[in-house]
C-alpha cells in the first residue's frame, strides 16, 4: 500500500498533521502505538478554547475521529525501521506489516520518565505535572513537592519558586546535587529532602503528598515530577541520518519542518524546543502544509 504521507506518531503533533493533509484529500496513514505524553495527561492548560482545560485522551479521541472523517486511516502498531528508497520510504512495523510512502513525518514525542507509582498516575495533569512553563500557574501559592532526581529536580524546584514560595524537593533517587545548585534551593528557602519515596498520598485524581521510607508524611498539594532522562523518540529518525541536538531531538527548518533528509519532516515535542500542546499542534500544521507543497511541485514535474 502506497500512501502520500505516512505520519508516525498519533498524538497532538501528529493528529494536526493528520487535519491538515486530510484536507488536502490526500492518502494518509497514522502509525500510533498510545505511548505518548497525551495518553497519560488527565487534563492539559494553557490552550486557547479551554480555561478549564481538556483531557489528553479526549483530545486525541476527537482529534482521530475529526482526521477520520476526512478519509485519514490509522493503524494501532510500533514503526520499528525506515529505509529510504530511490523516491519513497518503507516503513516496517512490529506486527511485521510494510507500509510505503513519498512522505514522511515523524511525531513520536518524548516519554518522561516516572517511577510507576500507581496512585500517581491519576494525578498527572490534574494536580501533578511535568511542564513549568504549562502548569508552573497552578501550583501558585500552594505548597508543591518536586517529586525528582539530582540536578533536574532540583532546577525545577528553582524554576517553581516563581510561583510558590512554599516548596520541598525530594531527591527520590539521591542522585547528586551540584553545589552551587544546593546553595540557590537554599537561598530560595526550599527544603531539601534526600530520601526514598514509599508511596504516594492521593484521593483519586487530588496529590495530597508523599509517604517517605522514614516513615514521615509530607504534605501538599501540588507535585511536579523532574526526574531527568526522559525518553527522546528519535531512533527512526537516527536511523535515516535525520540531524539531531545533542539532547536527541530532532532539528528542522524552522519555517518548513523538513529535516536535512529530504521528504522526511518532524513536529511536536520530537523537534528542538517544543513541549507543549499548542506548538505541537502548529508544527504539524506547519509539517502539512510544507508536504503538500512539495508534493504539489513533484506531482507537477518541477
Ligand atoms: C503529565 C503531563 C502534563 C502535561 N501538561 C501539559 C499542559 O498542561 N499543557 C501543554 O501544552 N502541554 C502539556 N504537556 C505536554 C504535552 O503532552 C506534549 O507537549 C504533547 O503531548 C506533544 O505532542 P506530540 O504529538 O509531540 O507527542 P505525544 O502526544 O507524546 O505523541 C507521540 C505519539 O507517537 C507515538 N509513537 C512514538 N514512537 C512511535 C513508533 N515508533 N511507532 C508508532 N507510534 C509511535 C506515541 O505512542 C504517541 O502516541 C504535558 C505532558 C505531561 C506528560
Amino acid at each position: 500500500m502506497r500512501y502520500d504521507t505516512v505520519i508516525v506518531g498519533g498524538g497532538i503533533a501528529g493528529l494536526q498533521a493528520a487535519i491538515q493533509l486530510g484536507r488536502y484529500q490526500y492518502k494518509v496513514l497514522v502509525i500510533d502505538d498510545g505511548d505518548g505524553r497525551s495518553a497519560i495527561c488527565h487534563n492539559y492548560h494553557n490552550i486557547l478554547g479551554y480555561p478549564n482545560g481538556i483531557s489528553g485522551p479526549e483530545l486525541l479521541r476527537l482529534g482521530r475521529e475529526q482526521a477520520g472523517v476526512l478519509g485519514v486511516e490509522f493503524v494501532e502498531d510500533t514503526a520499528v525501521s525506515v529505509e529510504k528508497r530511490e523516491s519513497d520510504f518503507v516503513i516496517e512495523t512490529k506486527e511485521g506489516q510494510r507500509y510505503e510512502c513519498r512522505r514522511l513525518l515523524l511525531a513520536t514525542g518524548v516519554m518522561d520518565r516516572i517511577p510507576p507509582w500507581p496512585e500517581l498516575r491519576p494525578c498527572l495533569g490534574n494536580s501533578v505535572y511535568v511542564c513549568p512553563d504549562c502548569d508552573g500557574y497552578e501550583i501558585s501559592g500552594k505548597k508543591t513537592i518536586v517529586l525528582g532526581s539530582g540536578n533536574p529536580g532540583a532546577n525545577m524546584a528553582r524554576i517553581l519558586s516563581f510561583w510558590s514560595k512554599d516548596i520541598i524537593f525530594v531527591n527520590h533517587e539521591g542522585r547528586e546535587v551540584d553545589s552551587d545548585v544546593r546553595r540557590r534551593l537554599d537561598e530560595k528557602g526550599i527544603r531539601y529532602v534526600e530520601e526514598l519515596i514509599d508511596r504516594i498520598l492521593a484521593d483519586d485524581t487530588a496529590f495530597q503528598g508523599v509517604l517517605l521510607k522514614s516513615g514521615e508524611k509530607v504534605e501538599a498539594e501540588r507535585g511536579f515530577v523532574a526526574f531527568g532522562g526522559n525518553e527522546v523518540k528519535s531512533q527512526l529518525a537516527e536511523g535515516l541520518g535525520v540531524d539531531l541536538h545533542t539532547n536527541k531531538h530532532i532539528l528542522a527548518d524552522p519555517r518548513t519542518k523538513m529535516t536535512n533528509i529530504e521528504h522526511v519532516w518532524a513536529a511536536g515535542d520530537i523537534l528542538a524546543h517544543s513541549e507543549q500542546v499548542t506548538i505541537a499542534m502548529g508544527d504539524g500544521s506547519q509539517a502539512g502544509i510544507w508536504i503538500h507543497k512539495s508534493l504539489v511541485k513533484e506531482d507537477k514535474g518541477e
